[in-house]
């Protein structure tokens, strides 16, 4: 058995630096990080496992899919972990050039260029940081006095390439990851084998994106790719081998990317036919983020799906809460005493804690369509809502005089 794992490392090793000598733009190095821990890491293998299961039941529950409507928003650091250059030289990259990337993102996350599907999902630099005060969502740190850093650039842990220790440079500056989707942008990663690569959504204190400075721009194909990732999004190709044979492709649900839309195919198939199948819209593929095909234009349906379900399940449905984005928020209106719920997400009860002043006050539970679901009178000080009834997803509660307090809440 351990001779059998240590052929496989082996054989990811090789195909890894195969990979770095072909010099694609577009490849990252999260799918060798994945599968290491997947070897490695039986936690990680157990959570990896049980989103896989979750993400499934949301994904083929159309019915209880209430989320088609909502924009989601999740808010952004970014931290430039630069070499001591002035900002706006080298890879201490500009306020601007930051900003324009993740407007950039968006209208990709959007289908701005109406090519694909508009994932209704979006990104925010942060404005306020975790002690509540005001920020532009960019900190900037001097990495190079982190060993290898200057030289090299990053190393993701469980790599043997040259290059500083991971945790080393995420400790320089990190976020909660409960509260802030952390995108780290370095002057290198491996001496310059790859532009990105994202952690899949397992949370902890390392949980993010890290890509190369040259890549976060406005026209980045990298930035949505990784974020993809980091909404569980496989590459189109998944299970290829490395370019290696066609994917399995008996059942998409549970095979290749387990999407349906974006027929399987090897990575470097990208013409007018697809070898591997010539079911689905090939299109969805070839010109897809989470491919690395020379030309990404588009994520699909099926992508979505996963990437919005990925997204009211722990550990990514925190963000939806987030107060990162401010102005108003629920520990906000918390801090001011009017109002405050909990917990949230919630999975059979949410209490709502009033002041004294506001018993009386109605409240009211909507659907994302904005139909009734429940309604109310705040009695006590701590006014207990059943939720039980409910299916899974998002719901907005409104309180107070005019209902003029909202708050999204998350059912599990
Ligand atoms: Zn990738």
């Amino acid at each position: 058995m351990k001779i059998t794992s240590n052929l496989i490392l082996t054989i990811i090793s090789l195909l890894f630096f195969q990979m770095q000598g072909k010099g694609q733009s577009a490849e990252c190095v999260t799918d060798y990080i994945h599968k290491n821990r997947m070897q490695t890491d039986s936690a990680y293998r157990n959570q990896i496992v049980t989103l896989e299961s979750q993400i499934e039941a949301i994904t083929q529950n159309q019915a209880n899919n209430k989320l088609k409507s909502t924009l989601f928003t999740i808010p952004v650091v970014v931290h430039v972990i630069h070499l001591g250059e002035p900002i706006g030289a080298g890879s201490n990259i500009s306020d601007i050039q930051i900003q324009q990337a993740i407007a950039g993102l968006n209208n990709r996350f959007r289908n701005v260029n109406g090519l694909g599907v508009d994932v209704e999902l979006e990104f925010c630099l942060a404005s306020k940081d975790p002690n509540g005060n005001s920020t532009n969502g960019i900190n900037r740190v001097d990495g190079s006095s982190i060993p290898n850093y200057s030289a090299n650039g990053i190393k993701p842990t469980g790599n043997t390439c040259s290059g500083a220790v991971e945790t080393a440079i995420k400790d320089l500056k990190r976020w909660p990851v409960s509260d802030y989707y952390n995108i780290w942008v370095v002057s290198k990663i491996c001496n310059g084998g790859f532009v990105g690569y994202a952690s899949y959504p397992v949370g902890g204190l390392y949980d993010g994106l890290v890509i190369v400075s040259t890549s976060m721009t406005s026209t980045s194909g990298t930035l949505p790719h990784e974020v993809g990732h980091g909404f569980f999004l496989y590459h189109t190709f998944n299970g290829d081998g490395g370019n290696v044979s066609c994917p399995i492709d008996t059942n998409c649900i549970i095979n290749g990317d387990r999407i349906c839309d974006t027929p399987p195919h090897k990575q470097g198939d990208c013409a007018t036919t697809n070898p591997c199948s010539s079911a689905s819209e090939w299109d969805n593929s070839r010109y897809n983020y989470m491919s690395y095909c020379p030309l990404v234009t588009r994520f699909a349906q099926g992508q979505k799906d996963r990437i919005r379900a990925t997204a009211i399940v722990s550990p990514r449905a925190s963000l939806l809460t987030s107060v990162g984005c401010g102005p108003l928020g629920i520990n906000e209106i918390s801090s001011n005493n009017i109002f405050s719920i909990f917990p949230n997400p919630a999975q059979s009860v949410i209490n709502v804690k009033a002041d004294i002043k506001l018993l009386g006050s109605s409240y009211v539970v909507y659907d994302n369509t904005g139909k009734t679901i429940l309604k109310g009178t705040i009695t006590s000080e701590t006014t207990i809502i059943e939720l039980g009834n409910l299916s899974g997803g998002i719901y907005l509660l409104s309180v107070g005089e005019n209902l003029k307090q909202s708050f999204k809440v998350i059912k599990e």
